[in-house]
């Protein structure tokens, strides 16, 4: 971390921070510029409190030389994070990996129904809540532990890992016992106890963004996680709260490439919560495959219109052989693929979809 002076900062306010730098523990090493002086702080562990530093008198700003989040950080480990889920299908790298399935489970008839058409269609994981964060307290709640073992009887049944919501640390333990992946959701990306307890399930993770927040958030976030021994984890953008009122969400791809640049981890992206209608999810998977996400996450109903959450931005569910193969189009363009790969797909019993390029 730099300390930057002010250029009319007398000897005394230098002395001062220096003093304030060695009382904490920390190295200081002034370094005198033609104007002003600037002072390293040697050694920072992340505990230092920027901002008490910025307001002693003197100060005129702080420089960062280092990330704040440290294991997620890509200068910590430079190559992708790539890991297997239990279906051994792979996360990062090269893989784009498809999670379809509805916003909640609604009924036995309702998930089997939509976890066959899902795998028919060349997803690889199953999505679906079973405890909904809702807006309002009057809508639907999701099914509770009846909808956590109804996806989980429906992964099994269609040869899919299932990817589910725990909305509080206490609920962790009973959402782990059905899930394959834990869903940390929008609302509950800074809920530190959630990531905590999340982090010692040993479940892998796909943390959702904040509706507000910063990629730096989010990865401080995944740090959270990761301080735990938890190292599987895939950040999710799924849109966030601006001005715009054409969309539920504003859908921002500069974070898969702003992600890429600064961590090791995965991420993927969920048009449907980003959209919130289902003429514009099409367009925006595609783009996010062509931004290189290394996902995406995709609500889709059977008959949508009866959804009980989320209708609205659901596929329906004979859209999505099509854009699973369009994916799969735009993903080899550039360099990857969807997975598992066709070549191995008959093998591990995943139809092959018609059509297929
Ligand atoms: C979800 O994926 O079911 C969900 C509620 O999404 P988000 O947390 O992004 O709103
Ligand atoms: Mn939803």
């Amino acid at each position: 971390m730099l300390i930057v002076m002010k250029h009319t900062a007398p000897p005394e306010q230098i002395e001062h921070v220096i003093a304030e730098i060695q009382r904490r523990g920390y190295r200081a090493e002034p370094i005198a510029g033609r104007e002003r002086t600037a002072i390293a702080l040697i050694g920072d562990d992340g505990r230092v409190d920027a901002n008490v530093l910025a307001a002693l008198p003197g100060v005129v700003r702080i420089i960062h030389v280092s990330p704040p989040y440290r294991q997620v950080s890509r200068e910590t480990r430079p190559e992708d994070t790539v890991f297997d889920l239990p279906n051994g299908s792979l996360v990062g790298g090269r893989n784009v990996v498809i999670m379809a399935g509805p916003c909640a489970v609604e009924s036995e008839e309702q998930i089997f129904e939509t976890a066959k058409q899902v795998r028919n269609a060349g997803a690889t994981i199953l999505r679906g809540g079973a405890f909904k964060p809702r807006t309002s307290p009057y809508a639907f709640q999701g099914l509770g532990e009846k909808g956590l073992a109804l996806l989980a009887a429906a992964g099994r049944e269609y040869g899919m890992p299932v990817v589910t919501e725990a909305v509080d640390p206490a609920g962790v333990e009973l959402v782990v016992r059905y899930a394959d992946i834990i869903q940390i959701g929008a609302r509950n990306m800074q809920n530190y106890s959630l990531l905590r307890e999340a982090g010692r399930s040993g479940k892998p993770i796909v943390l959702k963004r904040g509706l507000s927040a910063t990629i730096k958030e989010l990865l401080l976030a995944a740090e959270y996680i990761f301080l735990e021994g938890e190292t599987r984890v895939i950040l999710c953008e799924r849109g966030i709260r601006t001005f715009a009122s054409h969309a539920r969400n504003t859908l921002d791809l500069t974070a898969v490439a702003t992600v890429h640049e600064l961590s090791h981890l995965p991420i993927i992206v969920d048009p449907s919560h980003a959209t919130g209608s289902r003429s514009k999810v099409i367009p925006m998977a595609r783009a996010a495959v062509a931004a290189g996400a290394d996902g995406v996450m995709l609500e889709v109903h059977p008959e949508p219109e009866r959804a009980l959450s989320d209708g609205a931005q659901s596929l329906r569910t004979e859209q999505l052989p099509q854009l699973i193969d369009e994916l799969r189009v735009i993903a080899r363009a550039i360099g990857r693929d969807l997975e598992p790969r066709r070549e191995s797909a008959s093998a591990s019993g995943v139809q092959s979809v018609a059509g297929t390029v």
